[in-house]
């Protein structure tokens, strides 16, 4: 690890080229460490911002102009250099967040693997106007294009939104976030590396006045918001009075798991476990309440304690790591004063959350709720599990459908119609039948209901967020649009001799 220590920080990538930063300095800790030894001492530079904005309208013409052709050329030449840079970019996620170094490893990978998918599925989203319609159906970039991340995907939630907004010929100002300054430093230099066009894409760093100053910017036409609710509010009251400014929120996610009697336990609990645990529950998709019905509820409870008992964190570079720290120290506090409240609502410890020594380590939390506690509608951040045994299959379903947030959501049944009722019943944009709510495809469309975001701007549907469409129609030179009205009007006078 200690190739990522003390990096140098290369400040703000505007314009093609790291440019010094300058303003209050602030750092990333690595969480495994109890004292949370800094990784990388970044600058803010709200200034910065300006800049960068500018570097990208700057280049905005000429990039949106290209051929898009010409943008998947040099979109390639970036995927091209990613399996350079996948290890520095996983030990810098690890150092800095704490996932495990093979989840972080994956995160980097699928960098690329994003780039290839985007090019490939550009035609069918993006699609031409359906037959018989009077001309072209276009979709437009918007314009310069702020993306803003959060700590947990670091890198992965700002390419995913990166990638289909450059296709699209939108130019791109991002900022990651304040937890992952040395992860972003190495996304950049991907498209340093790739000798991406100047001002197309830039990345600046800091803290939440950066985000705010970038997101309020009036030459930015596109926000892309990845984080908790919280700050999407934020946003969305700053940019309030600026409606021509698309704000594409992904907010956060209280997710249910439906358990029904007909169910594969062993494969309920195993799902589960993925979608509970995996990233240490700082996931937005990441399970946070288990309905089952009264046939199957004594069984999986049984299940899930004894597995829950048996998790215990590990370092995130020890090769065998399931679950490592939480993100930061700050991180765990909060994880457990929402546990402690969560106990003092009336939630009964099944398998107790518990912090460790050692770093922002924390064991897996399972804790039964009857219905209607405040837990239920909070997203903890942390791995912690509120189950809910149901009186019977209606009672099950309404708790599922009674969430606030509506991200992801599980169904476990042998039933394809329990699937239909759920698909209708319980809002979600991700439904995962027999599978945890950790699934998710760049392939199928991704984004929330309820608070849990609008517009779905991840996933496939992402090149048409980033774009408006424009219906193009035309007539051929001298064609006359025959009006009998006009026509009665005129007579047979020349246009330019009425009086
Ligand atoms: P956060 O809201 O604290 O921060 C996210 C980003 O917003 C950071 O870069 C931060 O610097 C910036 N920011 C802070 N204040 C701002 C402001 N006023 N204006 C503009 N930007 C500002 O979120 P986090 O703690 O980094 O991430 C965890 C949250 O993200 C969870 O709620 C999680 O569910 C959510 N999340 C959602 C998705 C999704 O796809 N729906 C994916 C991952 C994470």
């Amino acid at each position: 690890m200690s190739e990522t220590r003390h990096d140098p920080f290369r400040g703000n990538f505007v314009g093609g080229h790291f440019v010094p930063a300058i303003g209050d300095g602030f750092a990333s800790h690595d969480p495994a460490t109890s004292a949370g030894d800094v990784v990388t001492e970044a600058v803010a530079d709200v200034g910065a911002v300006d800049a960068a904005v500018e570097a990208a309208q700057a280049a905005l013409r000429g990039w949106r102009g290209a051929a898009v052709e010409a943008r998947i050329d040099a979109l390639r030449r970036v995927q091209s250099k990613v399996p350079a840079h996948q290890e520095r970019i996983a030990q810098a996620i690890t150092a800095e967040m704490g996932k495990s170094l093979a989840e972080a490893r994956a995160e980097a990978g699928s960098i690329a693997g994003k780039i290839a998918g985007v090019i490939e599925q550009l035609p069918h989203e993006l699609p031409r106007a359906g037959p018989g319609a009077p001309g072209e159906q276009r979709f437009h970039p918007l314009g310069v294009v702020a993306i803003i991340g959060p700590f947990n995907f670091p890198v992965h939630l700002l390419n995913t939104h990166v990638i289909p907004t450059l296709i699209t010929g939108n130019t791109v100002v991002a900022k990651p976030s304040e937890l992952t300054p040395l992860s972003g430093q190495r996304y950049a230099e991907l498209f340093a590396d790739a000798d991406f066009p100047a001002g197309v894409f830039n990345l600046v760093h800091g803290l939440g006045a950066t985000g705010a100053a970038l997101a309020a910017h009036p030459g930015v036409r596109g926000v892309v918001f990845t984080g908790s609710y919280a700050t999407g509010r934020r946003i969305r009251e700053a940019t309030f009075d600026r409606p021509g400014k698309k704000l594409s929120l992904e907010l956060g996610g209280k997710n249910p798991a439906l358990v029904l009697d007909d169910a594969d336990l062993d494969q309920a609990v195993r799902e589960i476990l993925l979608g509970a645990l995996l990233t240490t529950g700082q996931r937005c998709t990441a399970t946070s309440r288990v309905i089952a019905t009264p046939g199957i509820a004594p069984a999986l409870e049984r299940r899930l304690a004894a597995a829950f008992a048996r998790v215990t964190p590990s370092p995130p570079t020890d090769p065998a790591c399931f679950m490592g720290p939480l993100a930061s120290h700050a991180a765990r506090e909060s994880f457990m004063a929402r546990v402690a409240a969560g106990e003092g609502e009336g939630l009964k410890a099944i398998v107790p959350a518990r912090a460790l020594p050692g770093g922002a380590y924390v064991t897996p939390g399972l804790y039964r709720a009857q219905g209607g506690e405040a837990t239920l509608s909070e997203e903890l951040f942390g791995p912690h599990v509120a189950f809910e045994a149901a009186a019977d299959e209606d009672d099950a379903f309404a708790r599922a459908a009674s969430n606030p947030f509506g991200l992801s959501a599980s169904l476990f049944s042998a039933r394809a119609d329990a699937l239909e009722r759920f698909y209708d019943e319980v809002p979600a944009g991700v439904i995962n039948f027999n599978r945890s709510t950790n699934g998710a495809s760049g392939l199928l469309p991704f984004g929330g209901v309820g608070m849990s975001g609008n517009w779905h701007p991840a996933g496939s549907l992402a090149p048409r967020n980033a774009t408006y469409p424009v219906a193009v129609m035309r007539a051929p030179l001298g064609e006359r649009t025959p009006h009998a009205g006009l026509d009665r009007l005129l007579g047979d006078r020349p246009l330019g001799e009425i009086a």
